[in-house]
């Protein structure tokens, strides 16, 4: 990974249930919750439940398995939100210059309406 992980970042403090989530979903690879400040109708989050930086750190390192069940989790995620129909867009920030807050990784989910061109 390009940074080190931080335990103290605010999506590992969620993960060990020290500060609170609108939790849409959860299984042994994935928890998805509602981003605090939506840019969309819905703007769900979905992490990994281990420590990985970003895609980069993920996609590199994770395990096949790690890496098919937090795919499939996604997708989960947004046929059970009744997202598939309307459409629906994935992002993941990477680094800094890619817009990333956080050092863990998420998938940002937007949909429930129309998108605009680029969202984050
Ligand atoms: P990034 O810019 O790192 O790709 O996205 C970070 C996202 O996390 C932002 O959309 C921001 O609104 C969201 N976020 C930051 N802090 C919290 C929090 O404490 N709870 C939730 N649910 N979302 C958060």
């Amino acid at each position: 990974p390009t940074l080190p992980y931080d335990d103290s970042n605010i999506f590992a403090k969620i993960l060990r249930r020290e500060i609170p989530c609108n939790a849409v979903y959860e299984d042994e690879h994935a928890l998805a919750f509602h981003d605090i400040a939506p840019q969309a109708p819905v703007h769900i989050l979905v992490i990994p439940k281990k420590a990985y930086v970003s895609w980069d750190d993920f996609s590199a390192n994770g395990s096949a398995e790690e890496i098919a069940g937090f795919v499939r989790a996604v997708g989960h995620v947004a046929r059970e939100q009744g997202l598939v129909v309307r459409g629906y867009r994935l992002l993941a920030n990477v680094g800094r210059n890619g817009g990333q807050e956080v050092p863990h990784l998420h998938v940002h989910l937007f949909g429930g309406g129309p998108l605009g061109p680029m969202l984050t």
